[in-house]
């Protein structure tokens, strides 16, 4: 139990070391598989080069090219002149909440996210690729064209409730993120030709990207992430190499402890037998010897059946039934015969 703080902080923070492990593998594994996604021009020749690959798929390929709806365009709901092919409207609360230290610190809770999408390609003048599951990309650049602070007015009561509750709300946020048609954007993902129509979608590889970055830039963006999640680990190598030579130093000081003692309590024991032998008569008749030994006088009274028939130091090994009549040793006592 003494390891408490110890190990509680080295498990923290290994948990804090295992995921940006996790991240910093992700992240590696993005930047190999950008580097290797060829970028395929946006011409009438990609529908057979798409067409001549392995099932007629390119795993993870770059794309870049204007936001396109396939029909009507949705109009934003905050700010109707936008119009967009994805939508994504988010609530969120602003707080204060009492932390552990006792300090009010201000916090943001998202409440609700709602989102639209509709079918949509990326174009150029020759050529289009649909682009399918767009919400689920794992970077999705979207524009915020509405954003709205309204702070909360609290009465009275409302303070002294958060007194108590430790958490005061300060105001609600509402934001409007769209992809505008017309932007121009760089789609990463696997490209499969389907019947007559190119698309591309999350790959089996890697995630779907949809950014205004260029592919150099992303994989620039990316470089970066891995090389500060490289530090981070390092720091907490750091910390967990510092806190297992502290248990480690500890464990070996109470290890050190326990057998000196040890050597200590051996010591006198062996004093005590030896001078315990010095004082025992020499001329003794063979009931007066120990039966189990028979060296040694009859010095141990063993209780309930009454037998007088050890030696101490045989009464120390034999604990379980009495070595005359097999009945069991309750306690052992010294015995006095004079
Ligand atoms: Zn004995
Ligand atoms: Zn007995």
């Amino acid at each position: 139990m003494e390891f408490v703080h110890e190990g509680l902080a080295l498990s923290v923070d290994l948990l804090i070391l295992g995921l940006c492990v996790r991240e910093y593998v992700s992240y590696k594994k993005n930047v190999n598989l950008l580097r290797k996604a060829p970028q395929l021009p946006l011409d009438n020749d990609l529908k057979r080069y798409v067409g001549k690959q392995k099932d007629q798929k390119v795993p993870y390929a770059v794309i870049r090219g204007t936001v396109t709806p396939i029909g009507v365009p949705m109009r934003s709901v905050m700010s109707p002149s936008v119009t967009g092919v994805l939508q994504v409207i988010k609530l969120s609360e602003h707080r204060i909440a009492r932390g552990f230290a006792g300090f009010w610190t201000e916090q943001r809770k998202l409440i609700h996210v709602s989102s639209n999408e509709m079918p949509f390609e990326l174009r150029s003048n020759e050529a289009g690729v649909e682009i399918i599951d767009a919400l689920s990309a794992a970077v999705l650049d979207l524009d915020i064209v509405y954003d709205n602070y309204e702070p909360s007015s609290l009465s009275f009561f409302d303070h002294v409730f958060g007194f108590f509750s430790g958490v005061r709300q300060k105001g609600l946020q509402t934001t409007e993120e769209v992809l505008r048609d017309g932007s121009f954007i760089t789609a990463v993902g696997e490209l499969e030709m389907d019947g007559k129509v190119l698309r591309l979608q999350p790959s089996p590889l890697g995630p779907l990207f949809l950014t205004t970055a260029t592919k150099s830039t992303l994989i620039k963006k990316f470089e970066e992430a891995k090389s500060s999640m490289l530090f981070k680990i390092f720091v907490c190598g750091a910390i967990s190499a510092v806190l297992i030579s502290v248990i480690g130093r500890k464990l070996y000081v109470k290890k050190k402890q326990e057998r000196d003692d040890r050597r200590i309590r051996e010591a006198l024991e062996k004093e005590r037998k030896k001078r315990r032998a010095r004082s025992r008569p020499q001329d003794l008749t063979r009931d007066q010897l120990c039966v189990v030994c028979t060296t040694n006088p009859k010095e141990v009274i063993i209780l309930p059946c009454g037998h007088v028939c050890m030696c101490e130091d045989c009464s120390e090994k034999i604990k379980q039934t009495c070595p005359v009549c097999r009945g069991p040793i309750n306690t052992r006592s010294a015995a006095f015969i004079s």
